[in-house]
């Protein structure tokens, strides 16, 4: 048989996710690998979303509550929203998908900057959906006034959702409320038209300007925030995003999505994981160290880098990665390279634990001894 498909799908680039551990302790018979390439909370998930998990085991015969009651109604609380604010996903990832299948017609536009987070551009090219993409500005910052040009002088024909990730992965880079209302401002009052902030990593932001997002939606009804429990709260395996919308769209969303699309310990997790404010608190605090740490080392090995407020930095090394990724892989180490997002000669590096961090800069060191010039 030859299956035929849309030439969308025929022609679809998957996700490259970070290469996962174990393959690669089989693959070069390693003991000892360190993978710092997904973004991932270093520290384990907390103690009491373990037990938690371990005390629904025995449900696990049921389906989930299709709703989500007590976990949409604990984050409604915690973030000040109404209940009808929100909606879950699995992950955000799924609620990236279900925007733009739900908003965005075959044929339509959504809005994207370059080396901006790819998800958003995979699950448009699926549901048939272009993508307008914006060079960044220098710096790595995200062309938010090439935008709101854009929008003002309704030169985006065709576009419904304009996708902005802030911070920005895989950069780190920010931007400020100021730059974000210029934004809203230009769109407002355009008709079928959304801005969607993806937060992933709001809890590390340590810049004082960032945007209160939660604040301006109440003020601009086209804003919707989309964020995850994967990073900060450590529950990337089980997969909980949510966004905070608009009623209206919620219910659009709630039609089309899966009826058990946050399964029920996915549900519990996050439950408990709201709950363990210290895991919180140390998971931040790892990653500012982690950061600052891995400020002064790269400095120190002359590697320019991006500062980041995200869990992650992102590194030059001067020349294309896939020789430095294959050395750094020998010696046990999982860094992400980003020749897929336009940057050959950048690695992305997650903040681990201190001890897998200096394991980093030390493997990173005997690079630039031995092989780079
Ligand atoms: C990690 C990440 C996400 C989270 O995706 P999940 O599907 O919730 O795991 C979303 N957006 C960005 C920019 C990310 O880096």
């Amino acid at each position: 048989m030859n299956w035929e498909v849309s030439k969308e799908i025929e022609t679809l680039v998957p996700y490259a996710p970070g290469k996962p551990i174990e393959e690669t302790k089989r693959e070069l018979g390693l003991d000892h690998v360190v993978k710092l390439a997904s973004n991932e909370n270093a520290l384990g998930p907390s103690p009491h979303v373990v037990e938690a998990l371990k005390n629904a085991l025995p449900e696990i015969h049921r389906y989930p509550d299709a709703s989500g009651y007590a976990l949409t109604q604990k984050l409604a609380a915690h973030l000040k929203v109404a209940p009808e604010n929100l909606v879950l996903g699995n992950g955000s990832n799924e609620l990236i998908d279900l925007l733009i299948r739900v908003f965005c017609r075959p044929g339509e536009k959504i809005l994207v900057a370059e080396k901006s987070f790819i998800a958003y551009q995979i699950c448009a090219q699926a549901a048939g959906v272009k993508t307008q993409s914006y060079p960044l500005e220098p710096g790595f910052q995200m062309p938010l006034r090439a935008i709101a040009e854009d929008l003002r002088s309704g030169r985006c024909e065709g576009a419904k959702i304009l996708f902005l990730p802030n911070p920005n992965n895989p950069t780190g880079t920010y931007f400020n409320e100021e730059a974000l209302v210029e934004v809203l401002e230009a769109a407002k009052g355009r008709k079928n038209f959304m801005v969607v902030l993806d937060e992933a990593y709001n809890e590390f932001v340590r810049a004082s300007d960032y945007p209160d997002t939660l604040a301006l939606a109440r003020k601009y009804p086209q804003l919707v925030v989309m964020r995850t429990m994967a990073k900060v709260y450590g529950l990337a395996g089980l997969r909980v995003g949510y966004v905070v919308a608009p009623p209206q769209i919620n219910d659009f969303l709630h039609r089309v999505r899966n009826p058990f699309n946050v399964n029920s310990l996915a549900q519990v997790a996050a439950l408990a994981a709201l709950d363990d404010k210290n895991y919180l608190t140390q998971a931040q605090k790892l990653v500012w160290d982690g950061l600052d740490y891995f400020y002064k080392e790269l400095a120190a090995l002359n590697f320019e880098y991006v500062e980041s407020q995200g869990n992650f930095v992102l590194f030059d090394v001067g020349q294309p990665t896939p020789d430095v990724v294959s050395y750094l892989l020998k010696k046990g180490l999982i860094l992400r390279p980003l020749a897929g997002y336009g940057l050959p000669n950048h690695l992305r590096m997650s903040v681990g634990l201190a001890s897998e961090n200096e394991f980093a800069i030390s493997v990173l060191r005997q690079w630039r001894s031995e092989v780079s010039r």
